[in-house]
């Protein structure tokens, strides 16, 4: 997943050993530079059969593309291709390139039948905006299969923050201060949670033009995310939802990502700001604290 995990659990080593097992089963279907990949067979031949595990994350986020009015769209490979975020050979492309890539974006042209999975010719998928929190999903369901109480599992920006603290205390999750990333803006307290962040920090390149062009591409537009939205962190008990609507949030910009957030209900979020302003969701009110770093403003939206 491109990523750096830590993962800490309070238990028998077997507990360990069987999350990171799974760790790097997803890892080795979901890749779409792994020639054995589930992804990159698909993405190959347009058509596969694929692991169960796949076909779930496939038709979930799915869901959530539908449900996010395609802010969040699976199908972007190809742009992200493009922009050079895959080989990190970055350009800036012609739009009339743009234009002819939008038409092989789509998820509605995602077809699903089991766990064999169809595209058009020419669209390929990328899970990279829900892999990670589908694997604290996963990683979750195997810590309450072996009676763990307690862990915290890093996965490059997903968090679970499982049960509680093996003192009996609340975890404490920081929020990446977005102008200086070894340090925190804030901090969540929660117990049994999935915080999720998308920052526009984690990968982006500045152009020939000056301009910073961060790797969340508008699936409507086909350009990066520009919108003054610096990051978005999700928190509920579904880390597939959380990664999905972080990247969904964080497209939409903070105007719509708060309409988004009243609409609907079942999670809570931390919209950041580059005019400083940390948009905060009631059920966060209490739970979310500011550090200082960074000098954020708090407003519950
Ligand atoms: P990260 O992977 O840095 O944690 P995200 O969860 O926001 O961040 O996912 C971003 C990744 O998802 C990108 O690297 C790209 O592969 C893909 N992607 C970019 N824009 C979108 C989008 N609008 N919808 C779905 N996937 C996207
Ligand atoms: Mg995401």
């Amino acid at each position: 997943m491109d990523t750096y995990m830590q993962l800490d659990i309070y238990g028998e080593q077997s507990a360990l050993d069987s999350v990171k097992a799974e760790l790097l089963r997803l890892d080795s279907l979901l890749s779409t530079t792994e020639p054995q990949s589930d992804i990159y067979r698909l993405n190959q031949n347009h058509s596969a059969e694929v692991d169960e595990s796949t076909a779930e994350l496939i038709k979930k986020s799915l869901e959530y593309c539908a449900d996010t009015d395609g802010s969040l769209d699976i199908t972007v490979y190809p742009l992200a291709e493009k922009w050079g975020f895959i080989d990190k050979n970055y350009t800036i492309p012609k739009q009339s390139e743009l234009d002819s890539l939008l038409k092989n974006v789509s998820y509605k042209r995602v077809e699903t039948d089991g766990t064999k999975i169809t595209v058009p010719d020419g669209f390929k998928l990328d899970l990279g905006a829900t892999a990670k929190g589908y694997a604290a999903d996963r990683a979750k369901a195997l810590l309450e299969e072996s009676g763990v109480k307690s862990a915290i599992l890093n996965l490059g920006g997903t968090v679970l923050a499982y049960g509680e603290k093996p003192d009996g205390e609340s975890w404490r999750v920081g929020i990446t201060n977005p102008e200086s990333t070894d340090g925190y803006m804030g901090v969540i307290e929660c117990r049994d949670k999935i915080v999720v962040t998308s920052g526009s920090y984690e990968r982006y390149f500045v152009g020939d033009d000056g301009k910073r062009y961060c790797h969340i591409i508008n699936p409507r537009t086909g350009l990066p995310a520009d919108n003054g939205t610096v990051s978005v962190t999700v928190v509920s008990d579904d880390g597939t939802k959380n990664d999905a609507l972080s990247t969904a949030l964080f497209v939409m910009g903070a105007q719509k990502a708060a309409e988004y957030c009243r609409a609907n209900d079942g999670f809570d979020c931390v919209i950041l700001t580059e005019d400083k302003t940390a948009y905060v969701t009631e059920g966060l009110a209490d739970s979310f604290s500011l550090t200082g770093d960074g000098e954020y403003e708090k407003v519950i939206i």
